[in-house]
Order: structure tokens, then sequence, then C-alpha cells
């Protein structure tokens, strides 16, 4: 029987999906031939890259809105430099609320001034940071909308003149947002859209070519919408398979349907770990929590290997915290079925019960 898999990435898919990608590996559209055997310019995989990115916008809500979506290579740590690299003149604004911004604010530092507006280190990034200026003189303002290693989210966005670029590598199509309000989203496939290996940029096209500096191809933007995201041999066999996803998504009702999955999965969950006396929550504040990554603790040291135990004969995979944080780490992805959450408040209680 499949597992119950709460992997921070890469992560659950869909078992259709994952059913369909066999097939095309095998036989793709039959055509007797594998899907990462053909060329990437036949016509038939030019229109799953197309039904990719139009599928991706369609989500969004940003079709005919001046918007461009790739499926670029390099993973999200790329796009922390090729933001940068594109967009970076003077001076950016940055808003550091853990690891993965921590490592934009990194690679931007190599091409201008950073501007951290505001962080939550002091508290091991158990918050999310809010009232904070961001200078109106700065490129751009970057921010993470959902911090995977520590659990936390942005329930709202800033209100700025210029432009937003948000890193949504871990909470992309899993919740309505105002996506207009962002220029540049970007996103690793792996936390909800596919498997490892692609990175889903979406950008309002108007906001590039107002850097000086000269932009090796691989790296700029414009050279990749150009060729509507085939510049190079792109990641076939990924591409595909998010596009499955977001197919998927669209037959289930959009953002808005999964929405609704996704709030009760996180309510089930918050609520236990509140409720259980054995548990405690490390985002301390409701409204920072995030519902794609359950960050939580047992009290009690001595229960571990009791719980671990119980974890593991439930069909449990996944659950450890990161390092940075410790503890426990249940992420709640698109894909994950309800039905997967409660069989994990089911161990808790047992163990509570002393079962
Ligand atoms: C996983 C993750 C990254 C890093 O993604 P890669 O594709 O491995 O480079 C960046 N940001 C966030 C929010 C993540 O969850």
């Amino acid at each position: 029987m499949k597992k119950h898999n709460f992997s921070a990435g890469p992560c659950i898919l869909p078992q259709s999906v994952l059913q369909k990608s066999a097939d095309a590996v095998l036989n793709f559209n039959n055509s007797n031939l594998s899907l990462i055997e053909i060329s990437h310019r036949s016509k038939d995989f030019v229109a799953v890259m197309d039904n990719a990115r139009d599928l991706a916008l369609e989500h969004l809500g940003l079709q005919n809105k001046g918007y461009q979506a790739l499926f670029l290579q390099g993973g999200a740590s790329l796009q922390f430099l090729m933001a940068a690299f594109n967009l970076l003149e003077k001076k950016a604004a940055y808003l550091n609320t853990g690891t993965w911004s921590n490592n934009a604010i990194k690679e931007a530092k190599l091409l201008g001034e950073v501007v951290e507006v505001a962080t939550s280190k002091s508290d091991n990034f158990n918050f999310i940071p809010k009232n904070y200026n961001i200078p109106a003189d700065a490129d751009y303002f970057h921010c993470t909308s959902n911090n995977t290693i520590f659990g936390t989210q942005m329930q709202s966005f800033p209100e700025t003149q210029i432009p937003m670029v948000c890193d949504m590598s871990s909470d992309i199509f899993s919740r309505q947002l105002d996506f207009s309000k962002f220029s540049l989203i970007y996103a690793g496939a792996q936390k909800n859209m596919g498997p490892a290996g692609t990175t889903l940029v979406v950008i309002k096209e108007d906001i590039l070519g107002k850097v000086s500096r000269a932009i090796p191809s691989m790296l700029n933007y414009k050279v990749h919408i150009e060729k509507e995201s085939m510049f190079n041999t792109p990641a076939v066999f990924p591409v595909y398979v998010s596009m499955l996803t977001l197919e998927w998504l669209k037959d289930l009702g959009g953002i808005s349907a999964i929405e609704k999955v996704n709030n009760q999965k996180a309510e089930l969950l918050y609520n236990e770990i509140d409720r259980n006396p054995l548990f405690e929550g490390f985002v301390p504040k409701k409204e920072d929590r995030s519902k794609m990554n359950a960050t939580f603790n047992l009290k009690n040291d001595e229960l571990k290997a009791t719980f671990e135990d119980h974890i593991k004969q439930a069909g449990i995979n996944g659950l450890n915290g990161h390092r940075s944080v410790g503890g426990y780490r249940a992420s709640m992805y698109n894909a994950l079925p309800l039905e997967s959450v409660q069989v994990l408040v089911d161990v808790m209680q047992a163990l509570e019960k002393g079962a």
C-alpha cells in the first residue's frame, strides 16, 4: 500500500499523475516512443511545453496581463542569482524569513547593495516580521511566501510601488492570492508541482531590460522568453509531469478548490498539536503558521522512540524535521489527501492514550 507521504520535497504527487507519467516514459501519446527519447522540438513535446506554460498562467489568473511563464533549470537556488542578475541595478530590498531568504540575499549581494528590511533570525525564524519599511528607491522587494524549513507562511504581502519578487517554491498553487501584485514569481517544481529538475518562473515582461550589465544567455529571462522556454534542451520529463499536475489541479476545480482541502488539513493537524498535551508547535503565532509545512515537537523526549515506532507502523513517511529546527515537520502539499493527516492525528492521539 502507498505510504502517507509527508515529505518536504521532493514530495508527494497525485497517483494518477504518476501513472500517466510512467505510461509516457514507455509509450508517449501512442507514438511507440518514450517521452524521454524524442526531440524536445517535436510537435508533441512543444505542445506539452505550451500547455504547461498556459496552465500555470491560467491557474494564477495571469493570462493576457503581460506575464510570461517559463520552465527553467537550476532550481529555485539559481533564481536567487538570476532574479538579481536581471533586476538589480543598484539596490534591492529583502525580507529575511529563513534559510531560503538568506540564500537569496547571499546571491543578490554579489551584484549590488541589499537592504534587509526585517528579519526573524533572533527567534530562529519562528515568526513573520510585519510593519517594516521598504525603501522606495530600491529596484525590487524580495520575499519568501512560505518558509519550508521553519513552517511559517506570509498571510499578507506588503503594499509597495516597486516590483515585488517572491520565492513561492513551497506554496505555489496551494492558495488564492492576487498574483498580479507580483512582478516575478519563481518556484522549484519539486514542492507542489512535479519532480525535481525544473523551476517555474512567472515574470511580468515590462520589468526587464532595466539593468546595465551584460547578462549571459542562460541567465537572461529575455532570452528564455524569446525562445519560448526552449533556448536549450528543457527538462522534458519534469515539465511533462508538471503539466499533468496542473491538469489534475484544473480538473479538481483549480486553486480555490484545493485551498479548501488545504485549509481542512492544516486545521485538523494544528488543532491536534494545540490540544494534545504531549506536543508543542514550533511557530507560536497562529497567523504565521504554514498550511503547507507544520513544524512541531514532543514535549517529552522520552516518548520519541515510541512515537516514531507508531509513525512507522501507520505507514507514515517523511515526518522528520529539518536539522536546523529538529522535531517533526508534516508537509501537507496539494496531493496529500486529508485521510493521511487523519492517520497522523490518530497516531498522536494513540500516543496520548498510551496505546
Ligand atoms: C526547496 C526550496 C528552495 C530550494 O529549491 P531548489 O530547487 O532545491 O534550489 C528554495 N526556496 C524554497 C522556499 C524552498 O522550499
